[in-house]
């Protein structure tokens, strides 16, 4: 048949994929079918499947996830049992996940159930006539020792991977089939519907997928139908590119809410794929769900993305006159075509994404092509200011190369202002309890003290509050020394010279203005909390107007 035929099965966009666009590849792409809880509806299902090949020719196999019996299953499935009816396709389908369905499977380890219907088995890996290395899971995930028939543990978990890490260069597996969703999939996703992922599902599972960084997982149980965001398997920056993982759960066959419950897809095998090719990422890749909150869940904990965000601190006003020349770009959007990854969305109202309502506009004071820089609400002094990315990015290790770019080339022109004013540039950023990355620009007069002062400052100060800071040497980054998601500080000196502290609980939200403000510093200690430096707006506006005439000679974004 031909590839990219495969019917769209209920809606929505066409799911198949061929991940290889290579044209040498001669092998036809092997393509499959998976499904979510049968239920006992097997006339609905086969049906359908038959309708489906009728018109796009024959699928190699149909992997069924989640309940394949129903509480009434027994008369339909006695047909199939028989040899009455008979599936029109190699179905594959895990155990069961109640006591109840437990005396459908006679063999716990697996077996064929009927003529081409065959019982994987409670875990293991198979691989199929295409090629295609496919890991299962049967059951849900119990605590206690001995489980149930119906139930995986800890055990099961560690097998299954030991199993497949110990073959010479595990990359991964092509799919991987569970009934329980993985728990936490949602971190840093798109939304999950009615599911709540950070209270319902299987911790162990999302163990399991970040260990075998299957190419596809599917799960079902939950009775809806969601496609996660493709997420990438490595760190970026500190290992290699892998393939990303797609996320799939399949609503239950025939459900009167037309959710979909078949899926067709088609890839090449892990195993015959280009490495390039393989590691592509996708535009929409987000950061894996499970690195964080897979373990933390574990021990009852949730990841720190998840957190809120205390009262925001400055806000932003669009809708005066400035980025003129740039907001022609969509900078109005916060997305600029030259952009080429969607930034990632934010989960609730933001006071920095510069599209967002919730922005007072009257303090943004310059706007380049994906950061801007904006007067900072109750700063430290006058021209205290902030580089922004415009898009809804929580750190500087979460961005594109074009972004640090445009930091590194706002830093530059804010420490060129200042070193025509006769200050020195201190930045710093807290990625702790914040969603959305704020820089810290914050200018010190020559006269007030040294470099080697600052330092120091920051120094003694954090070994009163057992705050571990390490020196990191000029020019080296910080995207290498921090990990995505791991919430830290650091302050940049004006010699690049930085101080990072990796935070691993309760981090005083004010350091960085409290040392900037204390006595050996700026000497102006009350003013170590912003919310005790409240401007008017009028105030803030004037503040805004000036900053921008000084900023202007300096402004890269405003040439053209
Ligand atoms: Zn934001």
């Amino acid at each position: 048949m031909k590839r990219g035929a495969v019917p769209n099965v209920l809606g929505g966009p066409l799911p198949i994929r061929p991940h290889s666009q290579s044209a040498s590849v001669s092998i036809s792409l092997p393509q499959q079918l998976a499904c979510g809880d049968v239920e006992g509806k097997f006339d609905v299902l086969f049906n359908r499947v038959r309708a489906i090949q009728k018109k796009s020719g024959n699928f190699d196999l149909l992997l069924c996830v989640g309940d394949f019996f129903g509480s009434t299953s027994s008369t339909e499935w006695e047909e199939y049992k028989t040899g009455v009816k008979k599936a029109p396709i190699q179905t594959y389908v895990l155990g069961a996940n109640d006591q109840e369905a437990v005396k459908y499977f006679p063999d716990v380890d697996g077996c064929e159930l009927t003529e081409n219907i065959t019982y994987l088995g409670r875990k293991g890996v198979f691989t199929g006539a295409s090629g295609l290395q496919i890991a299962y899971l049967s059951g849900t995930e119990s605590l206690a020792e001995p489980a149930p028939p119906y139930s995986f543990t800890s055990k099961d978990v560690c097998s299954l991977k030991a199993t497949l890490q110990s073959t010479s260069h595990f990359k991964g597996v092509d799919i991987l089939l569970t009934s329980p969703w993985p728990k936490g999939v949602g971190n840093f996703g798109n939304a999950s519907g009615d599911v709540d992922t950070k209270k319902s599902g299987s911790s162990l599972i999302s163990h399991l997928a970040l260990d075998l960084k299957p190419r596809y997982h599917f799960a079902a149980l939950e009775k809806t139908h969601y496609e996660r965001l493709p997420y990438r398997n490595h760190i970026v920056l500190q290992e290699t590119a892998q393939h990303v993982t797609r996320f799939i759960a399949l609503a239950n066959v025939g459900n009167p809410e037309k959710r979909k419950y078949l899926y067709a897809f088609s890839i090449l095998p892990l195993n015959l794929m280009d490495v390039a090719e393989l590691v592509k990422q996708p535009p929409d890749v987000t950061e894996n769900p499970y690195r964080k909150s897979g373990k933390e869940a574990l021990s009852g904990r949730q990841g720190l993305a998840l957190q809120e965000e205390p009262a925001c601190q400055f806000f932003f006003d669009l809708s005066k006159k400035q980025g003129k020349k740039r907001q022609s770009t969509g900078g109005d959007k916060g997305v600029s075509p030259k952009q080429p990854r969607k930034p990632p969305q934010p989960l609730g109202p933001c006071w920095f994404c510069l599209a967002s309502p919730e922005v007072e506009k009257h303090l943004v004071v310059s706007i380049g092509t994906h950061c801007y820089l904006a007067l900072a609400k109750g700063g430290l002094c006058d021209d205290h200011v902030l580089i922004l990315p415009i898009g809804h990015y929580q750190s500087v290790v979460d961005l594109s190369k074009e972004v640090v770019e445009e930091v590194e080339k706002y830093k530059c022109a804010v420490r060129q202002l200042f070193k025509s004013k006769g200050k020195r540039c201190v930045l710093f950023e807290r990625n702790y309890k914040s969603h959305h990355l704020q820089l810290q620009v914050v200018p010190i007069p020559l006269g007030c003290c040294t470099t080697d002062d600052i330092k120091e400052a920051f120094i003694v100060q954090a070994q009163e509050q057992q705050i571990e800071l390490l020196e990191i040497p000029e020019h080296s980054d910080i995207q290498q020394i921090a990990q995505p998601g791991a919430p830290y500080f650091y302050v940049e000196l004006d010699t690049g010279e930085k101080l990072f502290h990796r935070i691993k609980k309760n981090f005083p939200l004010h350091f960085g203005r409290e040392v900037l403000a204390s006595e050996a510093i700026l000497n102006i200690p009350d003013m170590s909390d912003w919310r005790q430096c409240p401007r008017s707006r009028e105030e803030e506006e004037a503040l805004a107007r000036l900053f921008r005439k000084h900023f202007e000679p300096f402004d890269f974004a405003e040439e053209d």
